[in-house]
C-alpha cells in the first residue's frame, strides 16, 4: 500500500479530504447495509430535524500504526457502545455497536493509504456521526437519519513535548442537572462555543466545569476528562452524572490500578480540594493527556507543584504506559487493540 503524499509530522488538527466515507440510511424503521461512497457532500431538505432542532450525535476515535506495522484502533467497540447511549437519549434509532466497529474498519481500511505511519507522531482520526434527516418542523424526533464516518489525518497533538496549559473555572456550565452531558451531541459543544471563546480572550487554554447543580464540584472540560494525583500518588477523577464517559479516562484508571499499582478513587471532587493536588491533566482520544500547569479560579491562581515545564512524573507514567499499550509496546489487556 502506497501511502499519500503527506507530511506527516507538520499535520494540524483540521479536516483534510481522503478518498472514502461510509454511509448508511435509516428509513421505515430500520438501517440499510451502508456503502462506501466518494462523495464528501450531503444534500438534504432545507427542513431537516437536523438544522431545526440539533437532532446530531458523533463520536471520535483514532487509527495508527503499530511498531511492527500494524493498523489498529483503541477500543472501537467502546464508541459503539457510547453512541448506543447517545443515540437513546435524543429518540435516534441505535446503529448497533457491532455494525459500528464493522463500518469503522471498512473506512480505514478504505482509506489506509492516509493511516501515518509508525514514529510520526500522527493519527488517522475517525469521525462517526448520526443525525435526523427528513424534514420536521413540529417539535419531535426525525423520521429519516443517516449514519456516516469520514476520516482526516491529523498531526501530533504535541508538536515538541507537552506543556502544561492554564485553565479557568468558568462561570458558565456545559451541561444541566439530569440533562444531555453524559452522551455526546453536538449541542453540548454548541453551547460551549461562547464559553471557550471567551476563554482563549482571556488567555486561557480551556475551560473547567462546575457541577451544574451546585458549582462546588469540579466535571470535566469542554471536551476532556479531568485527572488528578494526590501528593501521595493516588489517582483521582471526578464522578458525576453529567460528565461524558471518556473512553481515555476509563483506561486510564484500568492502567493505574493493573499496570502501576496506583490507588484510584473515582468520587465527587470539590473545588475546595484543588490545593490538595500534586499533579492534573485532562484525557480525550486527541491528546491521550494534556497536563494542566495552573487552575485560575476568579483571579487565585492554584498552580500544580509539577509546574509549567513538564507533565508530573505520575501523569508520564500513565500516558507513556497507555500510548505503549496503544502502540504495541506494551501488552494490551485483551480486546483493546483491534486490528484492522
Ligand atoms: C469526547 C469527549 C471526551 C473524551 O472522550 P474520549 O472517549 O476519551 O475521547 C471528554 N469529554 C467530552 C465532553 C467529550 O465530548
Amino acid at each position: 500500500m502506497e501511502k499519500k503524499n503527506i507530511d506527516w509530522g507538520n499535520l494540524g488538527f483540521g479536516y483534510v479530504h481522503t478518498d472514502y466515507r461510509f454511509v448508511s440510511n435509516y428509513k421505515e424503521g430500520s438501517w440499510d447495509e451502508g456503502e462506501l461512497t466518494t462523495d464528501p457532500n450531503i444534500v438534504l431538505n432545507e427542513c431537516a430535524c437536523v438544522f431545526q432542532y440539533a437532532q446530531t450525535i458523533f463520536e471520535g476515535l483514532k487509527a495508527y500504526t503499530t511498531k511492527d506495522g500494524k493498523i489498529v484502533t483503541f477500543r472501537p467497540d467502546l464508541n459503539g457502545e457510547r453512541m448506543e447511549t447517545s443515540a437513546s437519549r435524543l429518540k435516534m434509532p441505535v446503529y448497533p455497536a457491532k455494525k459500528f466497529v464493522e463500518a469503522v474498519k471498512k473506512t480505514v481500511k478504505a482509506n489506509e493509504a492516509y493511516v501515518p505511519p509508525y514514529g510520526s507522531g500522527a493519527t488517522l482520526y475517525i469521525r462517526p456521526y448520526m443525525f435526523g434527516s427528513d424534514p420536521i418542523i413540529g417539535v419531535k424526533p426525525a423520521n429519516e437519519y443517516q449514519f456516516r464516518i469520514f476520516t482526516t489525518p491529523v498531526g501530533p497533538y504535541f508538536k515538541g513535548g507537552a506543556k502544561p496549559i492554564t485553565v479557568r473555572i468558568s462561570d458558565f456550565d456545559r451541561a444541566a442537572p439530569h440533562g444531555t452531558g453524559h452522551i455526546k451531541a453536538g449541542l453540548n459543544y454548541a453551547m460551549s462555543l461562547y464559553a471557550i471563546v471567551d476563554a482563549h480572550e482571556k488567555g486561557f487554554d480551556e475551560n473547567m466545569y462546575l457541577d451544574p447543580g451546585t458549582r462546588t464540584k469540579l466535571e470535566e472540560t469542554g471536551g476532556a476528562n479531568i485527572i488528578f494525583i494526590t501528593k501521595d500518588g493516588k489517582l483521582v477523577t471526578p464522578k458525576s452524572d453529567s460528565i461524558l464517559p471518556s473512553i481515555t479516562r476509563r483506561s486510564l484508571v484500568q492502567v493505574a490500578k493493573d499496570y502501576l499499582n496506583i490507588e484510584v478513587e473515582e468520587r465527587e471532587v470539590y473545588l475546595s480540594e484543588l490545593s490538595d493536588f500534586a499533579e492534573c491533566g485532562l484525557c480525550g482520544t486527541a491528546a491521550v493527556v494534556s497536563p494542566v500547569g495552573k487552575i485560575v479560579d476568579h483571579g487565585k491562581e492554584i498552580c500544580l507543584p509539577a509546574g509549567m515545564e513538564e507533565m508530573g512524573p505520575v501523569t508520564k507514567k500513565l500516558y507513556d504506559t497507555l500510548t505503549g499499550i496503544q502502540m504495541g509496546t506494551i501488552e494490551a489487556p485483551e480486546g483493546w487493540i483491534v486490528e484492522i
